[in-house]
């Protein structure tokens, strides 16, 4: 398909998802202002409200296009199978590859990666895909899948499986590990959305809405692959293949409030992870030979799962009100940046 062959030239594949419109949001008497059309294009229409005629003029007519974008009407199954399955098999071949979720605080971020029980997300579809494959090859040699699951939380590495203690970053010889991170061995998908489900209860909440989980919070699910291939002289070759999905913090955050935010630490730090992220995809985009991956523990996690010869794939998130129109502008036209690596 169209959608591999891009993808077999390196460069990164970038997706929008609108979600349905919440209840609230109705309520409130919202107007849609994003159109899908021809599965790609979209359209950020007028802002509904004559008041703001200024911005209105300004703003008329943005346009973006997109590998692929999903109407809200797509399942999760169509985003996985679109967006993820061609890394998966990436995957299985020893290649590394990764998986973004970017957006607002509600736009559905979460919703794409993890889902619910009724309507399980790309993580546990990937992993679910993963194991179906690994039985169809299985005469290949023996696979074994590890999962691991953490969070970074104001530069703040913890174990969502384990949580305890902050974890510390260590490079040894397969890159940057956090030290003591809980390594899942996983032998078949009915475990795993529990699992994940758990880890997200696990996930920073923000002290003033306990129950709510922290907008600033990054989460990463490490699916790790190993299996041994018969080489030409017959001798046992050991292959290795990660691929990562990340659910990362609320980009309003990074954007909309950087002015107000950069005094307090914690508004500094979520910067960190999300600016080192743009830069390093900056870098990227302008075939830069430094990547400055060092400048934050989100960027150094992913070090080995980003640019180069790794898959990479971004979902912009977004929701359809008139009432997040700014944040979903500022969505997309980094969505459209990333498009460019
Ligand atoms: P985020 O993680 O970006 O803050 P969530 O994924 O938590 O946002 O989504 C906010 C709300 O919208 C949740 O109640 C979620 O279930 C719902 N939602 C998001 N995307 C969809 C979708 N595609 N279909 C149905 N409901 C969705
Ligand atoms: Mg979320």
């Amino acid at each position: 398909t169209e959608v591999k062959s891009t993808m077999a030239n390196g460069r990164i594949l970038v997706f929008g998802r609108l979600r349905p419109v919440a209840k609230k949001e109705r309520e409130a008497g919202s107007k849609c202002c994003v159109r899908i059309v021809n599965k790609r294009d979209i359209y950020l229409t007028e802002f509904a409200n004559e008041n703001d005629y200024l911005r209105l003029k300004r703003l008329r007519g943005r346009h973006f296009t997109f590998d692929a974008s999903f109407p809200d009407s797509t399942t999760q199954q169509e985003v996985y199978s679109k967006t993820t399955a061609g890394l998966v098999e990436a995957v299985l071949q020893g290649r590394n590859g990764s998986v973004f979720c970017y957006g607002a605080t509600g736009a559905g971020k979460t919703f794409t990666m993890l889902g619910t029980m009724d309507n399980p997300g790309v993580m546990v579809l990937a992993i679910k895909d993963l194991f179906s494959k690994i039985r169809l090859r299985s005469f290949e040699g023996n696979h074994t899948v590890h999962l691991s699951y953490l969070e970074v939380y104001n530069e703040t590495v913890r174990d969502l499986l384990a949580p305890g203690r902050p974890l510390v970053l260590r490079e040894d010889k397969q890159g940057i590990v956090a030290a003591g991170l809980t390594q899942y061995r996983a032998y078949s998908t009915d475990e795993v959305m529990a699992l994940l489900q758990q880890g997200n209860l696990n996930r920073t909440t923000e002290p003033t809405r306990a129950n709510e989980t922290s907008s600033r919070s990054h989460a990463i699910l490490q699916v790790v692959v190993e299996y041994q291939v018969k080489g030409a002289s017959g001798n046992v070759v050991n292959r290795v293949g990660k691929l990562s999905l990340i659910d990362l913090a609320g980009s309003e955050r990074a954007i909309a409030t950087d002015q107000r935010t950069l005094r307090s630490l914690e508004g500094a730090n979520i910067n960190r992870s999300l600016l080192a992220l743009s830069s390093c995809i900056n870098a990227l985009v302008e075939g830069k030979k430094h990547i400055p991956y060092r400048n934050s523990k989100l960027t150094q996690l992913l070090k080995d799962s980003l640019g180069g010869a790794c898959n990479t794939v971004m979902i912009a998130n977004i929701s359809p009100s008139s009432l997040s129109f700014g944040e979903t502008q500022n969505t997309l036209h980094w969505a459209d940046r990333a498009k460019e690596i």
